[in-house]
């Protein structure tokens, strides 16, 4: 890791705040409670004094090792139309939120890719309605940026999800910034081992709101973190956390809609550059809600910068759907892939 050696040999508490210049993003690190940037507007954008550089160990994600081999261009039902590459709209990013757990040794500041939100892992589990960071017991969590804590306890006395005690020890914090459509922003942090903040604490971004663990319906230890608008007590007023997150610097996201007049829920997405391959998934239900600045149905962030293909396979590997994309740093970047009539 580098820059941040230097954390681990004091016993001061880290306050991580997001500043930035121009589209270079990135985490900085201070010792001492500084003054937040204020989030003035959806329009806003966060800026930076101090960029990391990500670990290359943790930047490739796990190969598919049973994916498909790459089918022909003959395959493909646009074998006559040269790839379109979707402009980026990088004026409705609204990335005001850093990770809740540190980039450091051991901490997986990563979001777990297996169970991302809007996913069911093919139907085996619930529609995810939040993100997995999957750390051990005991590792600090972090507020994602500044606001007033609104909840901090068990739920077992008050209803934030679909039944009392199901995300045990948890945090909620309203944030001074709302969503592109006006609704005010919340951060939950859910299924901690212990809580560190009280109701109505005002916090800075990069603050200790407890400690991974495994309370409420978790089964072993992870933070579970959401993003809400709207309705903070209506667990079904989730959106991506993907599309708030800032990403690392040189590393951006991939966000679409997949059109299907048969089911466009679920859909299994192949990304893959010479260097990376990834899947991702469309949402497992049409109750999962997308983002007003961008109308998604899948999203895959964390991608390193540079130029990825796209591709929607059937069953028996035929090609549905095959684009390139190119991923800027900082930015998300649409792509619409539609698979009407493509089946
Ligand atoms: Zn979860």
């Amino acid at each position: 890791m580098v820059g941040l050696s230097a954390c681990q040999t004091t016993t001061l508490e880290p306050t991580i705040t997001l500043t930035a210049t121009d589209d270079i993003v990135a985490l900085s690190l201070s010792f001492t409670p500084i003054p937040t940037v204020a989030l003035a507007s959806p329009t806003s954008v966060p800026t930076a004094t101090e960029s990391h550089t990500p670990q290359p160990t943790l930047i490739l994600p796990t190969v598919t090792d049973t994916m498909t081999p790459i089918p022909t261009v003959t395959d493909t039902p646009t074998e006559t139309a040269l790839p379109t590459i979707t402009p980026t709209l990088a004026q409705v990013d609204h990335y005001w939120l850093q990770r809740p757990i540190a980039q450091e040794d051991g901490n997986t500041h990563w979001l777990d890719r297996t169970y991302p939100y809007g996913g069911t892992q093919f139907g085996t589990r619930e529609v995810h309605l939040g993100v997995e960071f999957a750390n051990s017991r005991f590792t600090p969590v972090f507020s994602a940026a500044e606001g007033r804590v609104v909840f901090a306890g068990v739920d077992t006395a008050i209803l934030f999800g679909p039944r009392r005690d199901y995300y045990g020890n948890l945090v909620v914090i309203e944030h001074p910034f709302q969503s592109p459509d006006g609704l005010p922003v919340y951060t939950l942090y859910a299924h901690m081992q212990d809580v560190a903040v009280s109701e109505g604490q005002v916090l800075l971004a990069g603050q200790r709101v407890g400690r991974v663990g495994d309370s409420g319906i978790a089964v072993g230890p992870h933070l579970h973190f959401e993003v809400r608008v709207g309705d903070v007590y209506d667990y079904r007023n989730t959106l991506n956390p993907d599309l708030w997150i800032q990403p690392y610097r040189g590393f951006g996201t991939l966000a679409g809609l997949v059109s299907d007049i048969d089911n466009p829920n679920g859909v299994v997405l192949q990304v893959r550059s010479d260097r990376v391959q990834r899947e991702t998934y469309t949402y497992g239900s049409n109750r999962v809600n997308a983002d007003s600045a961008w109308r998604e149905n899948f999203t895959l962030g964390d991608l390193p910068a540079g130029q990825y293909e796209v591709i929607v396979n059937s069953g028996n590997g035929r090609n549905l759907f095959r684009e390139t994309v190119s991923i800027i740093g900082g930015q998300t970047t649409f792509i619409n892939v539609n698979l009407n009539g493509s089946r």
